[in-house]
């Protein structure tokens, strides 16, 4: 298989596509993002790379980051991390209060705002002052790309605009599931929101999750591999909102969308695959990047099923 062919076929064929949808508009950084714009990359786990379209544009990796943290804190605290945080598909909105309500303060994953709450909370008692540079150092070396950087404009609007996140650690925190401040624990959130990254970027540094734990580019033993097998299965349910099952249904590989148009992919033993667009269909998934992964799986045979 040439996957530079199949990746210029895929991008032809959603070209179409470009320009439907809408971006996100919650924050002007977003507002204005050209809804044409469209890349895809693929890292393999034996190092090499394949990109398509507009992959050296930045975009902020949003929710994405949310895997990176759930890693972190999965190490910090292995299993017992279930007690915090639950692993089943919310059925709601990624920043539903109610949920969280229902649950007494246990976020239904970790793919969630209230989840993502939880587990940089983790993060933040074990590492203390050294936690805001530790997570974008994670993303950094995962990568292999030490000039990713928090986009500090973003990150001052997500806070600014995140009065439901920080509602969520706020009530997280009144069940007594919080070990800091809610807003210390809101402001790490909105800045992991806001690291920048291309697609091939964000290829990179999701390897470890296809590669059993291992980063193929740190040599680094970040997780076990039956943690990533977790993670995997975790992306698979829960990785896409509440539309996780359109997603597996209709491209069948762990993976996980953001606000920004962005969505990783992970082949196990094989790849991690980034592609984005910045706009979003009606589930606030990026319209042409999930065709785009859709096109692609069903070209290449390549699915967990
Ligand atoms: N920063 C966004 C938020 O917390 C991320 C959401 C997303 O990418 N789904 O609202």
């Amino acid at each position: 298989m040439n996957l530079q062919t199949t990746l210029n076929e895929v991008a032809s064929e959603v070209r179409s596509l470009l320009g439907k949808g809408s971006v996100a508009n919650y924050i002007p950084a977003l507002a204005i993002a050209d809804p044409t714009k469209f890349a895809m990359a693929i890292a393999t786990v034996q190092g090499d790379v394949f990109c398509v379209g507009d992959c050296d544009e930045l975009f902020s990796i949003q929710s994405i980051s949310k895997v990176f943290a759930l890693t972190q804190a999965f190490k910090i605290l292995d299993s017992d991390l279930w007690r915090r945080v639950d692993r089943e598909n919310a059925g709601s909105e990624f920043n539903s209060l109610l949920a969280l309500e229902l649950s007494a303060g246990i976020p239904r994953n970790p793919l969630s705002n209230a989840g993502a709450i939880v587990t940089t909370d983790v993060i933040l008692t074990e590492r203390g002052k050294e936690t805001k540079a530790s997570l974008l150092e994670f993303f950094r070396v995962r990568s292999g790309n030490m000039s990713i950087d928090f986009n500090e404009e973003i990150a001052q609007l997500e806070s600014e605009h995140g009065r439901r996140t920080k509602a969520l650690a706020y009530l997280i925190a009144s069940f007594k599931n919080l070990e800091n401040h809610p807003q210390t624990v809101s402001m790490l959130y909105f800045y992991q929101c806001a690291m920048e990254a291309s697609c091939v970027d964000l290829a990179r540094s999701l390897l470890f999750l296809a590669n059993k734990g291992v980063c193929p580019i740190s040599q680094e033993h970040v997780i076990s591999a039956s943690q990533a097998k977790r993670i995997n299965s975790i992306l698979l349910t829960c990785g896409h909102y509440d539309v996780s099952g359109d997603f597996a249904f209709r491209v069948g590989l762990p993976g996980k969308s953001c606000v920004s148009g962005a969505i990783a992919a992970l082949v196990p033993g094989k790849m991690a695959i980034a592609a984005w667009s910045p706009a979003l269909n009606k589930d606030g998934v990026s319209l042409v990047a999930s065709a785009a992964l859709e096109i692609f799986a069903t070209k290449t045979g390549l699915s967990v099923f």
